[in-house]
């Protein structure tokens, strides 16, 4: 048994499962029991009133920035549409029994991924998952100034207008009221998190255009950033290291600059979904290749107490601010103001 964090999901199943991907899908299935019985039933995209869509560069990004919201959606009964840009073939591989699978060898990773993928998404009750054009359509680029980034067939390289176009048809398919993505920094400057940010942004105004052929034209009302508050950080990072934590965060001040965070001032929203926390946790677990369970991510939870991964952050920048308020003045439904 590998440590786990204290918790309602550490607690030992009746019989072992036979497999890590059946150890989570069992602690996901109880938390939506308990949470979301209405969960199960799946309907046609449209027949939902209101639809999400989201889209993200590789698989774990969704789960890391938006398990918690994307689980509560789905749970009541929105339609939650994930995009993912690219298989993440370039990540590391945090499993010792997994490393032959890595890019510098084997070459696997991006197909194991889409399996790991897919149970975060069973994890979290998200049926509608899709790569974009098709998985491996775009290789991830790997980490800015590598020489993968040259690959004629990474997403850095694709042409911003082609990529749009794929994204365009699920936007006009599935016809979202509201769209979550990257900022123009892609959060911390990986080039397929900007590519993604530049690809949705285009592909927004490419689906409302009626010049643009195919389907009917599809006007986005609700356009949101992922956002991390500047103080929020802070504060975990400052909590971090007065439980004597030296190594998450490791080489960041929390009193210095950090580029990823976003100031208080521009960040407008906030979604609570602390219900949906575990949930969260267990499809953090099924991207086992890139999260370790003894890294930051549980670190954080084990010191900070779960809520930390279930309150997620917004900044608005298409649509308005509306509906109820939290205590920070903080808008906190992503539908809000919309029928
Ligand atoms: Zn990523």
């Amino acid at each position: 048994m590998t440590t786990m964090p204290d918790g309602p999901l550490a607690e030992e199943p009746e019989a072992r499962p036979s497999s890590p991907e059946e150890a989570v899908l069992r602690e996901a299935e109880s938390v939506l029991e308990d949470v979301a019985p209405e969960a199960e039933a799946s309907m046609d995209v449209l027949d939902s009133p209101r639809r999400l869509l989201l889209v993200h560069a590789h698989p774990d990004d969704e789960t890391i920035g938006n398990g918690a919201t994307m689980a509560r959606y789905a749970a009541s009964g929105t339609h939650v549409t994930l995009v993912t840009c690219t298989l993440g073939e370039e990540g590391e591989v945090l499993v010792p029994e997994l490393t032959a699978l890595a890019a510098d060898q084997e070459d696997g990773l991006g197909q194991h991924r889409v399996g790991e993928l897919a149970t975060a998404m069973e994890a979290l009750g998200v049926t509608d998952h899709r790569f974009l054009g098709g998985p491996g359509r775009f290789r991830d680029s790997g980490m800015m100034g590598l020489p993968t980034n040259d690959r004629p067939d990474c997403f850095w390289q694709a042409d911003v207008d082609e990529a749009a176009r794929l994204l365009v048809e699920v936007v006009r398919e599935v016809r979202p009221q509201v769209l979550v993505t990257y900022d123009e920094n892609g959060g911390y400057g990986h080039p397929d998190h900007i590519q993604a940010h530049r690809v949705a942004m285009r592909a927004l105004e490419m689906a409302a255009d009626p010049q643009v052929r195919d389907g009917e034209p599809w006007q986005v009302e609700k356009v949101y950033w992922n956002a991390i508050p500047d103080s929020w950080l802070r504060e975990g990072m400052r909590r971090l290291r007065e439980a004597g934590d030296e190594t998450t965060f490791e080489g960041m001040d929390p009193e210095g600059e950090l580029p990823m965070a976003t100031p208080d001032e521009l960040v407008t929203t906030a979604v609570d979904a602390t219900d949906f926390v575990d949930a969260k946790l267990a499809a953090m677990r099924a991207h086992a290749t890139q999260i370790a369970v003894d890294g930051p991510f549980f670190a954080l939870s084990n010191n900070l107490g779960n809520a930390v991964w279930g309150v997620e952050h917004y900044r608005l920048v298409r649509g308005e601010v509306a509906g109820d308020r939290d205590q920070n003045g903080r808008e906190t439904d992503l539908f809000g103001g919309l029928d």
